[in-house]
């Protein structure tokens, strides 16, 4: 596994449609596990692999709505596409590629997404909250689109603070990815 290097919204590889994944092999998995490291190591909860400078539709997801004592898990989505939406859900977001910077952006309260495994296998999973906003997040960036185009107004340096540690986006993990 090896850190990739995670692009800003400068770069217009980010503002691009993403290709579907048709190949299931090594080199999606090491894309997969690097991805996995970087997110980790940026301590997000959220990758596309466009932020990563990789123009195909592969994103993670971690899912932080787990029982108390257990830990927060990576959800691989692979061609992901969002099924059904329920609900709305307004907060602050952020991404990994607009370091420190937020935004309000309304998302639905749940979504279903399906996807593909890194095997090519097909499966549906069901978001609330927090996962639900990562799953509209990052699909969004698939389609070259960063939150930054679509909110409701970026908050302010005073509103940043007010949120403290709470909350943020990918960089810290309670908002977004
Ligand atoms: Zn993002």
């Amino acid at each position: 596994m090896a850190l990739r290097k995670i692009l800003t919204d400068e770069d217009p590889g980010l503002h691009k449609k993403c290709r579907p994944i048709t190949a299931f092999n090594e080199r999606l998995f090491q894309l997969l596990d690097d991805m996995q490291e970087t997110l980790a190591n940026a301590d997000g909860v959220g990758l596309a692999a466009p932020q990563v400078g990789v123009l195909r539709r592969a994103v993670l997801v971690l899912e932080t709505n787990v029982p108390e004592g257990e830990e927060p898990y990576v959800i691989e989505l692979i061609n992901p596409e969002i099924i059904e939406t329920e609900g709305e859900q307004e907060g602050a977001e952020g991404c990994l590629s607009v370091p420190g910077e937020f935004g309000v952006v309304k998302r639905p309260a749940k979504v279903t997404v399906r996807a593909q495994d890194r095997n090519g296998n097909f499966f549906e999973v069901t978001g609330e909250g927090l996962t639900a906003r990562c799953f509209c997040h990052e699909t969004d960036h698939l389609e070259g689109i960063v939150f930054t185009e679509k909110c409701e107004r970026m908050l302010t340096e005073e509103e940043i603070q007010a949120l403290g540690g709470e909350h943020g986006g990918e960089n810290d993990g309670e908002e977004t990815d």
